[in-house]
């Protein structure tokens, strides 16, 4: 039996490693361990801070990336961007490595995924969102000093709004826009803020550029002061 790269570290609330209500994304799964049998082939789980005031939400696992590290953004490219932004801005003690196997730890920033496993052609459809949606419910809930969620794409940006029950026309999204959602969930007064996601197409056609993501992050910076 091949021996699979990296193990899960799973958090309270996290997706279980079997979950299986999505089927199309199940029997992807189940394609990819025959096809790539040292990858992680599951659900990611989220990685950081278990009680953060930043969470960083994402569309879905790249295939070579967290579907195959088991752990958010790490593989590939849009990794490689967020967590030398995050190293920037003083978030990670360690230094980052594309296996995930480096001991990095991140300080008050929780990273996850609105959708948690790999979809076929990076797409993912409305019912998988929905099917995952509770997850990132958990995460919410479970982070008492939760006080800005990043959104990395429009998919992320609805997601959190829908999860909030809120109607995403009074929320347009907009890179580097904050977004006061108010007292939605119990005491907590959450604030979002966007960008553009941090892959690979969207910096080579230059969509997103190092200055633009570092400028959200100098937003947060300012408002978690
Ligand atoms: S995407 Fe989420 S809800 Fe769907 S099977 Fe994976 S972990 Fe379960």
């Amino acid at each position: 039996m091949t021996q699979k790269a990296v193990n899960p570290v799973f958090m309270p609330g996290d997706a279980p490693e079997d979950c299986t209500l999505c089927p199309r994304l199940t029997a992807f799964r189940a394609e990819n361990r025959k096809k790539y049998p040292a990858f992680y082939n599951g659900p990611v789980p989220s990685f950081g801070d278990a009680d953060p005031e930043l969470l960083i939400v994402g569309l879905a696992p790249g295939m070579k990336g967290a579907n195959q590290t088991a752990r958010p953004f790490t593989g590939d490219y849009a990794g490689d961007l967020l967590y030398a932004t995050l190293a920037k801005f003083g978030y990670t003690s360690g230094t980052y490595q594309t296996m995930g196997n480096d001991g990095l730890t991140l300080k008050n920033v929780l990273i996850t995924n609105a959708v948690r496993c790999v979809p076929p052609q990076n797409k993912t459809i409305a019912e998988e969102e929905n099917n995952c949606r509770p997850f990132l419910i958990n995460q919410i809930n479970n982070s008492g000093r939760l006080k800005i969620i990043l959104a990395l794409g429009l998919v992320a940006h609805k997601s959190v709004l829908t999860t909030f029950g809120l109607k995403k026309s009074a929320f347009k999204f907009a890179h580097n826009a904050l977004h006061p959602l108010g007292n939605v969930i119990g005491d907590k007064n959450i604030t979002l803020i966007d960008s553009y996601h941090c892959s690979r197409y969207n910096t080579n056609t230059r969509r997103l550029t190092v200055d633009m993501f570092e400028d959200v992050f100098r937003k947060i910076q300012n408002f978690l002061k």
